[in-house]
């Protein structure tokens, strides 16, 4: 039986493990026996078998208690962004090599106070910058629908832990889209909530405006009982954090979804959007149709604009955000310097990668007087008239659809040398994020070169519950999500 155990969901294992079926060390030590297996996919950065173990003990003996803890010993891995107190903490980046954090990140301790035991820390983009995972200082993660392409990112490393089945779910963070990227490209399911669903208290700051935990898994049912351990106030920690009760987002999932007004934005289909992935999306809104739902066309007339938006605004919050490393209270320190400013300037040139830096001098360029006006106040105004247009579309539907990206996954080092590639492969995550809304990305077809396609869905405040329901639904009459490449 442990032989399968890697192909069950969350809520299977939960179930599994309630029963003593299976306890929480055996699951444990199978996840962590296949990451050892599947090592060259570069999914990991970290693990610690004693201490993965430890906690494997301490949920099988919440569990013999008679616990309900409902995730109890259901294991999981986090992406490098979140501190953790029993790993080492990186951000994918040089200057945070062998950081210990004193405390967990409050997703991580929701998540742990739920029962689950954290397999380790998983591979992402340098301070989550990124769209393919290669800006890992620690070396690019492999896709395993084809190695020789790129898992999408930032949270790269995620997308490929869950589906290798290296771990049945992992958090992640979506700054522009890292969630919902990673997801499609991989085959998995992912949500990014509302803007301040969930705490950002230890989630290492990239763009703190936009910055979002989540779920990545196998199924929406997944990512319904993981979203609902991970959200809730945390007013002494995180002053963004909603003041919304906790929900159980698993609720509704069965609802049906007769008569859902799906809203199709014509400017999601425009030219760049290659055949393979227009020709999954549309099956996937037919299969929307048949179950129910209904097409309505929309338009979210700034789509376009929406990525020299976030491209300012995302980089100036980065600029100060990464001010702190400065080689004085923690991290990496330049050896040898003549004075405070040269041993500034050393350790952030020793230790930053070319994205990082890249996005602080456009970050410190945009803030700039004289610029500020131009560049960072503008942004600012078109951010409310994307976030406006948002509004406007649902007055016509329930939801919005589309695809999660323009193509399926890239090969490593297609992009090369032009950032510009990465950011405008990102069009479609963008105005989601910058509006603050809950999006998702559900497994929906293959494309070319037989690669997985997600399909976007995009809901309004709060409505995390009707995305859920939606993809469940979905998925219940599709097995995209359940299908594994070969060799995992
Ligand atoms: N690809 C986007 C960027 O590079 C989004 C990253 C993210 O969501 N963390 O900024």
């Amino acid at each position: 039986m442990s032989g399968q155990l890697h192909e069950l969901g969350v809520a299977e294992l939960a179930r599994r493990l309630r029963t003593r079926d299976v306890s929480a060390v055996e699951a444990a030590q199978h996840f962590l026996a296949r990451g050892q297996a599947h090592a060259s996919l570069g999914a990991y950065l970290a693990t610690d078998e004693q201490a993965t173990l430890a906690q494997a003990r301490a949920a099988d003996a919440r569990i013999a208690a008679g616990d309900a803890a409902p995730l109890a010993g259901v294991p999981i891995a986090h992406k490098d962004i979140f501190v953790t107190r029993d790993f080492p903490t990186t951000a994918g980046s040089k200057m945070l090599e062998g950081y210990r954090s004193p405390f967990d990140a409050t997703v991580v301790r929701r998540l742990a106070e739920a029962g689950v035991v954290t397999l380790g820390k998983l591979n992402c983009d340098e301070f989550a910058m990124g769209s393919s995972n290669e800006n890992s200082a620690y070396g690019a993660v492999r896709n395993p629908w084809d190695g020789s392409r790129i898992p999408g990112g930032s949270s790269g490393g995620s997308a490929v832990a869950v589906a290798a089945r290296l771990a049945p779910a992992a958090t992640g963070t979506d700054t522009g889209g890292s969630i919902r990227q990673p997801a499609s490209f991989c085959g998995i399911t992912g949500i990014k909530p509302t803007y301040g669903r969930a705490s950002r208290y230890g989630m290492i700051a990239f763009a703190s405006s936009l910055d979002q935990a989540g779920p990545m898994a196998h199924s929406a049912e997944d990512c319904a009982l993981l979203l609902s351990a991970m959200c809730g106030p945390d007013p002494d920690r995180d002053s963004t954090s909603l003041d919304a009760p906790a929900e159980d987002f698993t609720r509704g999932l069965d609802g049906s979804i007769e008569g859902l007004r799906i809203g199709v934005p014509k400017e999601f289909f425009a030219e760049g959007v290659s055949a393979d992935v227009r020709a999954a999306i549309d099956a996937a809104l037919a299969q929307y149709e048949k179950l129910g739902a209904k097409r309505v066309e929309i338009s979210l007339p700034r789509t376009e604009l929406s990525i020299p938006v976030y491209y300012v605004i995302a980089p100036a919050e980065a600029s100060s955000n990464l001010s702190r490393f400065d080689g004085v209270k923690f991290g990496h320190r330049a050896k040898q310097y003549a004075d405070l400013l040269d041993m500034y300037k050393k350790t952030r040139a020793e230790a930053f990668g070319d994205e990082v830096k890249r996005r602080i001098m456009i970050g410190t360029y945009v803030l700039s007087h004289g610029y500020y006006d131009a560049y960072y106040l503008q942004a600012q105004k078109i951010r409310r008239m994307i976030a406006d247009d948002f509004q406007q579309a649902f007055r016509q539907c329930d939801v919005i659809a589309g695809p999660v990206a323009p193509t399926v996954a890239w090969t490593l080092g297609e992009h090369g040398n032009d950032p510009l590639a990465d950011y405008l492969a990102d069009i479609f995550t963008l105005p989601g994020s910058l509006a603050g809304l809950p999006g998702m990305s559900i497994p929906c077809g293959f494309g070319a070169g037989g690669m997985p396609v997600g399909l976007q869905m995009i809901g309004n405040y709060f409505q995390e519950a009707r995305l859920l329901n939606a993809a469940h639904r979905f998925q219940q009459a599709t097995d995209f999500h359940l299908r594994t490449p070969e060799g995992f």
